[in-house]
């Protein structure tokens, strides 16, 4: 384990005007500001105010990344790869050159952060060590207003922050957070690598409006995840980088630079306030609750602050004097950070799977041993041989009066644990009432006879018992044989049980209310369709008919039809073929039989020639297998597109009759409005319904005046209008002979 303060360093970013107000002091390790005193109390104060701050290191305007990187990230990359968990962020107000630091300036290679040079040093030494073997993933976070984005899901092209995989925090039972929905990028080489981070950096850069200036108030945390282990070892090491980019960590509120009212400014980033809040806790001592959960950013970076990590942070700030507030709060803000001490420790774990295969090694090795050291084989248990010779040997030794008689069963674990066994089997069922300490000459083994009363209750007792018995064997070959039908049937069923009861459905022609539409809305529907009078019935059919989406259902229907077949004919062969294999495999056994038998009858010398029948059997099933392979693959593939044409089928059904239902509930309540003025039909309206909107206006407006002609309560008997056959049956037949009427019309007016 490592204890080490959080280390800090500033850097200086390079100003074009001059007038500095800051120096570098004590060899670059002190950071000094000199600002006139303002208007404090009311008068002028000419004397001059300084502060001094003390780093690590100080990077003034000319220093290179390439020196930054020696100096900073070098040494936490190190300890990366030794197994110890590591952080770099960098704090300070916008533009004062975080960005430029953590990932490197857009323009020339030199200008290269502290991520891509590191990563360019973690696979170099991969390449230079090869006594260990390491990969590495790759996460890419940005949070921004308390919400966690993966910028790294190659799934997702996002064009609003929004569209990027939402992260969530999980914390398990023993409080180590997990991030949910943060994908993790295997990254094989540099390239790969770098080319996350650029994917990464281009969603952060797409997903930005002026709006929400993502770039400023959010925080990014890149992770190098690295696993490393030495060949053929169980224990792995595994150590995180987290390489962060604050948000930008201007205030409001400032009050000048007076100084005491500093800490009084609020943040314009909340999270950046939370993040000061764990940080003062962390630095005063007798605190012992960290409020790390008040927000995202310092529950993912909890380790890194205050726990196994060791970190580093680099303040960057602006030389230019009206930054020099800003500039003073950075550097105060680092001094606390500087106080928190981290404990780092190994992260090795033991890989179970690798352990297992090792340790099965080393039995099997030692078994070799014993097999060479005791001249014969032992398998894990002790043959029937074995242990009925051991129950004489046991017998001979119980009935030996001699109390020096030994019982020599030879070096074998095995048969000693076998003989204590029964032993104790023999001494447990010996009456404990006649065993009592010191009397050994009390156990009886052999129990006392019983009764003539008690055998004879014993023996209706057995008979109870095998009635018992009977009648539960026969339950069970009932099931055994419910199984067997149910397997053997299974295999057309397997491949697409799940598909033919989902589409079954889809056979019929039309779409019947809501028969088949998902689980939640076809509950709804039923609700729903109790209500559904004939003549709604109908309007829906002609609504669904009219619908923009309805060629687009057709379509997906006639594919999910034909896809449909496509499986079935697939599940068919996938049978086939496994039928042919067993059957095959019967013929192999069949013709080893008789071949064995041949050998046994000394008919033949066994020949060291391969048959040739067998070999042929083999390749046929070999072939089989194949067919059998291949087909299932296709027919898993097949699954997956008819899963997602349903689920697109059910989504436009669903919108169809949620499209109708507001379409009815409109109509119906215009109606409600425009009835009294117009009681009577209107067929005057007729002649402009070449169009399909106006045919569906009309009828439906129709089927609801006449619904509300023989209701005193218009609305409440539209919706029941199924408790009037004779008026549904009307309605269907005008609606009918009026849609033929309509039809050619249309044709007349094309
Ligand atoms: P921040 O991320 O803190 O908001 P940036 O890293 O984006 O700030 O820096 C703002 C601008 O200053 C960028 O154009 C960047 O290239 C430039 N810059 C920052 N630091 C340096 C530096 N040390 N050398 C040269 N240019 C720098
Ligand atoms: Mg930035």
């Amino acid at each position: 384990m490592v204890k080490q303060t959080i280390q800090i360093f500033a850097r200086v970013k390079p100003t074009t005007k001059g007038g500095a107000v800051y120096s570098v002091e004590d060899d670059g390790s002190c950071l000094g500001f000199v600002v006139p005193k303002d208007l404090a109390d009311g008068f002028i104060n000419n004397k001059r105010e300084s502060y001094k701050f003390r780093f690590q290191k100080i990077f003034d305007q000319s220093a290179k990344q390439e020196e930054l990187f020696d100096t900073v990230a070098k040494p936490v990359a190190d300890s990366v790869l030794a197994g110890y968990n590591g952080t770099i962020f960098a704090y300070g107000q916008t533009a004062s050159g975080k960005t430029f630091t953590i990932t490197g300036g857009a323009e020339r290679y030199s200008d290269r952060g502290i991520i891509p040079r590191t990563l360019s040093y973690l696979y170099q030494h991969f390449s230079q060590d090869s006594t260990m073997a390491y990969t590495i993933h790759i996460s890419y976070l940005e949070i921004y207003n308390e919400m966690g984005f993966d910028l790294l899901d190659p799934k997702h092209e996002a064009s609003r922050l929004e569209d990027l995989p939402r992260v969530t925090i999980l914390e398990d039972p023993d409080q180590n957070i997990h991030l949910k929905n943060l994908s993790l990028q295997q990254a094989g080489n540099e390239k790969e690598a770098l080319n996350l981070l650029f994917l990464g950096d281009t969603n952060r850069m797409i997903a930005e409006t002026p709006m929400n200036q993502a770039s400023t108030r959010s925080h990014c945390i890149f992770t190098i995840h690295l696993c490393g282990r030495e060949p053929g070892s169980a224990t792995l090491r595994r150590s995180k980088l987290h390489l962060v980019d604050l948000a930008g960590s201007e205030r409001v509120g400032r009050t000048g630079a007076g100084g005491q009212h500093f800490t009084e400014s609020k943040y314009i980033n909340l999270s950046l306030h939370f993040l000061e809040q764990v940080i003062i806790a962390l630095s005063e001592k007798s605190r012992s609750h960290i409020p790390y959960r008040n927000s995202m950013m310092t529950s993912v970076l909890r380790d890194s602050l205050g726990g196994n990590c060791m970190t580093t942070m680099i303040a960057t700030v602006s030389a230019e004097k009206r930054n020099v507030d800003e500039s003073i709060s950075t550097c105060r803000f680092a001094q606390r950070v500087a106080l928190i001490k981290n404990e780092a420790w190994l992260n090795e774990e033991l890989d179970p799977a690798l352990l297992i295969a090792r340790l099965k090694k080393e039995v099997q090795l030692l078994k070799g041993e014993l097999a060479m050291v005791t001249g014969e084989q032992r398998s894990e248990k002790l043959s029937p041989q074995e242990i009925q010779r051991l129950g004489e040997q046991l017998k001979v030794y119980l009935d030996d009066s001699d109390s020096e008689a030994m019982l020599d069963v030879g070096p074998d674990m095995r048969k000693i644990c076998h003989c204590f066994s029964e032993l104790k089997t023999m001494v447990c069922k010996a009456t404990p009432a006649s065993f009592t300490a010191g009397d050994t000459s009390a156990i009886t083994l052999v129990k006392d006879i019983p009764t003539p009363e008690e055998v004879k209750k014993l023996k209706d007792m057995l008979v109870q018992r095998d009635n018992e018995i009977s009648i539960l064997v026969s339950m069970l070959k009932k099931e055994k044989k419910r199984v067997q039908d149910a397997v053997s049937t299974a295999g057309n069923m397997e491949a697409q049980s799940s598909l033919q009861s989902s589409t079954a459905n889809l056979s019929d022609e039309s779409l019947k209310g809501s028969e088949d539409l998902s689980p939640l809305p076809r509950l709804l529907q039923r609700k729903k369709g109790l209500e559904l009078s004939v003549g709604r019935q109908e309007a829906f059919e002609i609504f669904k008919r009219d619908h923009k989406d309805q060629l687009t259902i057709e379509d997906n229907k006639a594919l999910l039809k034909l896809r449909y077949t496509e499986a079935k004919a697939l599940g068919e062969k996938v049978n086939s073929a496994r039928n042919k294999v067993n059957d095959l495999k019967k013929q192999l056994e069949l013709r080893r039989r008789q071949i064995a038998a041949q050998g046994v009858m000394g008919n033949l010398p066994e020949s060291e020639v391969p048959d040739p029948m067998e070999e042929k059997l083999l390749a046929q099933i070999e072939e089989e297998k194949n067919m059998y392979k291949n087909t299932f693959g296709k027919l898993k593939g097949m699954k997956t597109e008819i899963e997602h044409l349903q689920l697109l089928l059910e989504k436009q059904k669903f919108k169809l009759q949620k499209d109708f239902e507001d379409w009815w509930t409109h109509e119906a309540g215009s109606m409600q409005r425009s009835v009294p003025e117009e009681t009577s039909a209107a067929p005057t309206r007729t002649p402009t319904l070449s169009r399909p909107m106006a045919i569906r206006d009309t009828v439906s407006t129709r089927m609801i005046k006449k619904e509300h002609e023989l209701s005193a309560s218009p609305l409440l008997n539209l919706r029941e209008s199924g408790l009037h056959p004779q008026v549904d049956a009307d309605l269907l037949a005008f609606i009918k002979a009026r849609q033929n009427i309509l039809n050619k019309i249309g044709q007349v007016q094309r």
